[in-house]
């Protein structure tokens, strides 16, 4: 089945709301609206209404947020609610960003929580995996990914993990301009997506679609979308410059 290849840019604790406006201003320049994938801008919490603001009504672009509590509110200070980015009218979440499992010790367990969380509030989530580089190397690539696939995604159903996006993103090639060969990319995310199919079936396996997130830049990004299991990037550095993100959108055709 084809499957709409889906381009996001985190900007992760980049741009604040005044930065975000003229991103948006210069992007607008860009004509990216009128091709058919799924754009979105994951900007930091306090940057979404700016964004919000900017886009005008535009749908050509879905906004996400980029972590999300598994709490419905209360005394949790510094954490944000699903009803909060239903508020702001966020479409998406990114969950278990590498970020979040390093620095603040997110767990498969906790982010299943948070998956569970979003998708009760009709918010899609963008669910991140990948290996660190010791693990590659250790040979465990296809035990780290199938228990963060298997894990994150546990008691979910074959409908609702039709509807996700995954990120794999391996650590090594995060914010470090070394990419994942096309072939290494290819072949896990060919894992990723047969594990969903041992877990899910295939429909769901069929349906998923699957990032690749890792120093995604212009000059690669058309070789890593043109693989079959690839279906779009999770973006980085690069998409924090209108015309770089902007040509990446061009280059997933
Ligand atoms: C990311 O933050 O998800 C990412 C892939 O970053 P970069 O593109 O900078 O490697």
């Amino acid at each position: 089945m084809s499957r709409t290849p889906i381009i996001a840019a985190n900007w992760k604790m980049n741009m604040g709301p005044k930065e975000a406006k003229d991103f948006l201003a210069a992007f607008k320049n860009e004509n990216t609206c009128e091709i058919a994938v799924d754009k979105v801008i994951v900007p930091p919490f306090v940057t979404i209404p700016a964004v919000m603001e900017a886009l005008n009504g535009c749908k050509c672009i879905g906004v996400g947020a980029q972590d999300v509590s598994d709490r419905d509110n209360g005394a949790f200070t510094g954490e944000i609610s699903t009803t909060m980015l239903n508020e702001l009218g966020c479409t998406y979440v990114v969950l278990g960003h590498s970020e979040r499992r390093q620095y603040h010790g997110e767990t498969n367990a906790y982010i299943n929580k948070k998956i569970k969380k979003a998708l009760a509030a009709g918010l899609i989530p963008i669910y991140c995996i990948g290996e660190t580089l010791e693990q590659r190397q250790g040979g465990q690539l296809e035990a780290v990914l199938g228990s963060q696939v298997k894990e994150g995604l546990e008691g979910l159903t074959a409908e609702q993990v039709a509807g996700l996006v995954i990120a794999y993103e391996p650590v090594w090639a995060i914010g470090t301009g070394v990419t994942a060969s096309a072939e290494d990319a290819q072949s896990a995310h060919a894992f990723i997506r047969s594990v969903v199919a041992d877990t899910f079936g295939a429909e769901a396996a069929d349906k998923v679609r699957l990032q690749y997130g890792g120093s995604v830049k212009p000059a690669n990004a058309k070789e890593l979308m043109s693989q079959p299991d690839i279906d779009g990037a999770l973006v980085g550095g690069a998409a924090l410059k209108p015309d770089s993100f902007a040509a990446i959108i061009k280059a997933s055709l």
